[in-house]
């Protein structure tokens, strides 16, 4: 399979709450191709740099103490425009907001326990990858 890769991650809350094996289900089932994946739980300073960008906001010392919570399934994904399709496929920031059927719809708790991460481009998606992932973790 050709195409481009995004990162995701099944959030922390997801994982708690038993939805990880569906949620990776429906990402395979919408044929997103699996290129690496692990679990692992991210330390307040690796949440806080993954993040970096929101550091300013006022949600950040929150979305950080979410996503350090507990677990999260990190994966790079390989489609046909693997960014774009993917974030349309999760569905919007706020679950509330978001299209039916799609993971945040169906799994968001929240505008901040809002199921899953998906890159929003291509350079953030490498950057994303290369976070979580060495060379050897890539297939
Ligand atoms: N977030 C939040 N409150 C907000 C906006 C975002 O808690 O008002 C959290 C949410 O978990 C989101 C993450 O911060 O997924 C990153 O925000 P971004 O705007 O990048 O949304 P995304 O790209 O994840 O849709
Ligand atoms: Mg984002």
């Amino acid at each position: 399979m050709s195409g481009s890769i995004t990162f995701t991650m099944v959030k922390p809350g997801s994982v708690a709450d038993g939805h990880a094996a569906h949620i990776l289900a429906k990402i395979v089932e919408g044929g997103f191709n699996i290129k690496a994946m692990k679990m692992c739980r991210l330390s307040k300073e690796q949440a806080e740099a993954f993040y970096a960008i929101h550091r300013d906001r006022p949600f950040f010392a929150s979305l950080v103490s979410s996503m350090t919570s507990g677990p999260v399934i990190a994966a790079i994904l390989e489609a046909e425009n693997a960014v774009e399709n993917y974030r349309k496929y999760i569905g919007a920031t706020n679950p509330s907001e978001a299209v039916d059927g799609t993971i945040r719809k169906i799994y968001g708790k929240s505008i901040e326990a809002n199921a899953v991460h998906g890159s929003d481009s291509d350079a953030n998606a490498e950057i994303e990858s290369d976070f979580f992932f060495s060379k050897f973790e890539r297939f």
